[in-house]
Formats: C-alpha cells, structure tokens, sequence
C-alpha cells in the first residue's frame, strides 16, 4: 500500500512537471511572439507592399514569392511550391448601380459586383426594381419577377449572437441568387451586402450559377443605401434600377500554394499542418481576410524555429491558394496528401479574423476521445485567451483531409467586428489589432506544440 501510494505520489509528481515544463515553453512562445511582432510586421508588408491579391492576378504571384522567401528566410525551413490549376475572374473596369425615381431623380448606390458573376454588357442592365426578402416571397411572387431586377433584401439578423451562424443563413442570397431570380426571368440581382457595419461598404463574396438559366449581373449595396432603396420602394413612386458591372473569366491559369516545412525528428512521416489562405478580394488588402492567418500560421514556425525546438512530426505551414473563389488550393492539397499517402495527423485553419483569440473548434464528425485531449490542454492556453474548444468547423482549405482520418480544426477569434470588414474595401492592415493579432498566433502555436509533442 504504501508502495503504491510513493508511486502515485510519483506520477502525480511527473504529470505535474510535463505540465510546468509545457507552460513554462507556452510562456516562451508568448514572449517571442508578443515580444518581437513578427507576424505582425509581415502582414504590413502583405497589405502595403503587395496589396488585394486577388486570384490570378499579378499581386497574387507576388504574394507567392512573398511568402516562399519569408520561409526561406527562416533557417530549418523546407520551401517549396504546390501548383494548382486556376479559373481567373476579373472584375473588369466598371462597377456602378443607380435608381432613377420618377425618370428623373438619380440615386446613386454604392456597390460592387459579387465574385465569379458575369458583367451587364458596356449598356449595363436597367429594369424595374422588385423587393424579395426571402426564397418563400421569391416563390409566391415569381410571375411578377420577369424582366426586373431582383433586390434581395435579407439583413444578418442582429439578435444572432453569433456572426458567422447570421453569415452562413443570409448568405444564401449571395450564393445561390442570382440563378434563383434568372429561373422567374429576372434580369439581375443586387443583394443587401452580408455586413455587420454601420457604414455604407458594399462586401462582395463568391457566388455561382446553375447551368440551367441565364447568368444574369449579380451585384451587392451598401447597408445605407439598402435601407434608402426600401424607403423608396415604401415611397411607391416609380423607379428603374441599373446595374453596370464587367466581371468575367479570363484563361485558366496555374497558382501555387506556399509550403514551408519543418521536418519531424522522431515521426516525420506525421504531418501536422497549419494555414490560412493567401488569395483575397480585390477590394482590399484582406488584412483579416485572410492575410492574418497566413502570418500566424509563418508565425507558428518561426517561434518554434527561434526557441529551438526540435518538433517530433513534420510541421507545415500553409499558404493556400483560391480560396475565396474556387477553392483550387485546398483541393491540391487534399489530392496530393492522397496521392502520396501522407499520414496527416492535424490540420489547423486560422480564417476567421486576427481578433482576439476564443477558442477552437474541431469538425463535427471529430470522435469524443480526441476532442477530450485537445481540451485537457485548455488549462496550459487560457492563460492566453483561448477558453473552449468544442465542435463547430475547421477550415475551408483544410476540410477535406478529414476523409484521410486527420483531426481538421480551425481558430476562432471573436467574431463580433469581423463581418464589418469581411470582402469590403475596409479589410486593411490598419483595422488589425497588433495584440490581437499576436495573441492568437500565440495560441496557434501552443496547441500545434502540445499536439507534436503528444500526438492525438
Ligand atoms: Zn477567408
């Protein structure tokens, strides 16, 4: 008995020195990161010396080789290129829309052709305006839909305390509209932008069309103006709305995502990867969208490279490549892990914001075990933010490794200011938190730490 009771003693005794030893290395990570800033630093460079990087454009391949030599500059780090076929759209030069009251009052609104849609011609598209606020009034008013312009009016609903659960629910409109309306003969669409803000920016976003009807202009307004174009509808006067966009595609062409690479010292055939994606809107620098995420996920490597750590698994990071509109980068990623029977043990998607860092969430269909030891890590990362980990999502880019039996995931910061700047010209460096920012790369960099050193 007494035997038994000096070994407990002892284990309780080594449990409890893993667990100093890991808050005493988390506490490292923190002071590099917050200390030094360099993820920070780098989203500068992104934002300001590269800008939008649309994909396929010519700042898209910039970042591309941004983002190899910011690896190779890290000494340790494996670099390489990952090709990935990609479709090119463009806006084009003209984004415009207007009302004209009465024939004759001009009301000018502030809006932007969504990604992927097909332009109105130079003469640009002009009809009547009809005010749909859901599917089901679509439906009981599609005979009056033909030859007008369809204005989806559908508001993220404030009383939804979470943001991404409203943008998941309205964005149907944004999605799936524009084919929606061309079925009833609409001759476009114009959407209430999916925005939390209170100014007047209209967002833009990936939209598609069904093959099956006309690929009608597919345009988003400001929230200002959404609302100044439903009192005119309450006014009842008379009015035509134009629309004026030039989105089209262009030759496909071949992106890459950027790998850096640490390789493991005990099981480098076990890959644990953590990315974001390094496309964005045209609109802005996509500092939060998601530049943030590539510089945290540079930023994982480069802490562990500075306090020396020798990782047991390979650890990459990943910039990917389109994903905001084609998702080519994450489907490479996906085809080459299979291809080359790579064993990926955990994948970390950081796209939601560089906001102060909340928690993780893992896929839906993660078993209890596994998601039990991720949170008994919980005590060692709320001294730095993150409070539960729980299912929820991963990863747009990451998502498919799930069926190669990974563990997906995917970082969430406080999500209440990012649907103010997501996909509008507002995305810049300047609205980014350096704190913030850090802290959750801080966070990133433990968990991919405690889960190279422990498995799952
Ligand atoms: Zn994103």
């Amino acid at each position: 008995m007494r035997k038994l009771c000096m070994l407990l003693v002892l284990f309780v005794a080594l449990g409890a020195k893993a667990q100093n030893a890991d808050s005493l290395f988390i506490r490292q990570l923190s002071n590099v990161i917050m200390g030094k800033g360099y993820a920070y630093d780098k989203l500068r460079e992104l934002c300001k010396q590269i800008g939008p990087r649309l994909t396929g454009s010519r700042q898209m391949f910039a970042a591309e080789t941004w983002g190899a030599k910011s690896f190779a500059d890290m000494q340790g780090v494996q670099v390489r290129l990952q090709p990935c076929k990609i479709k090119r759209w463009v806006r084009g030069n003209i984004d415009n829309a207007y009302i004209l009251v009465e024939g004759k009052r001009m009301v000018r609104l502030d809006a932007t052709a969504l990604g992927n849609s097909m332009g109105s011609g130079k003469a640009g598209v002009t009809a009547a305006p009809i005010l749909i606020n859901t599917y089901a009034e679509l439906e009981q008013r599609k005979e009056e839909v033909k030859g007008k312009i369809v204005f989806y009016n559908a508001d993220m609903p404030s009383v939804e305390v979470q943001p991404f659960n409203a943008y998941g629910s309205t964005g149907i409109f944004r999605r799936s509209g524009a084919s929606r309306a061309a079925k009833y003969g609409a001759v476009g669409i114009i959407i209430r932008s999916l925005s939390t803000g209170t100014d007047n920016h209209p967002h833009t976003g990936v939209m598609s069309y069904n093959d099956s009807f006309p690929k009608i202009p597919a345009m988003a307004m400001g929230l200002q103006d959404a609302d100044k174009v439903v009192a005119l509808f309450k006014s009842g006067k008379p009015m035509t709305m134009t629309l004026m966009s030039d989105g089209r595609f262009l030759t496909d062409t071949t992106g890459n995502n950027v790998i850096g690479e640490i390789k493991g010292t005990e099981f480098p055939n076990e890959i644990i990867t953590v990315g974001g994606h390094l496309d964005s809107w045209d609109l802005a620098e996509g500092a939060h969208d998601d530049g943030a995420g590539c510089v945290q996920s540079m930023q994982v490597l480069k802490a562990l490279l500075e306090l020396g750590y020798k990782p047991k698994r390979t650890i990459r990071a990943v910039l990917f490549c389109n994903e905001e509109n084609g998702g080519a980068g994450g489907d490479e990623y996906f085809e080459a892990a299979k291809r080359n029977n790579e064993k990926h043990l955990f994948a970390l998607e950081s796209d939601a914001g560089g906001f102060t860092p909340r928690g993780f969430s893992v896929s839906t269909s993660v078993e209890d075990s596994r998601l039990k030891k991720l949170q008994s890590y919980l005590p060692l990362l709320s001294p730095f933010g993150v409070e539960t980990i729980g299912k929820g999502g991963d990863g747009a880019d990451i998502s498919d490794l799930k069926a190669l039996g990974t563990l997906t995931s995917g970082f969430r910061p406080d999500a209440q200011r990012y649907f103010d700047v997501h996909h509008a010209r507002s995305d810049v460096f300047e609205n980014v938190n350096k704190r913030e920012l850090l802290l959750g790369a801080v966070n990133m960099a433990a968990l991919i730490y405690l889960v190279d050193k422990y498995g799952l």
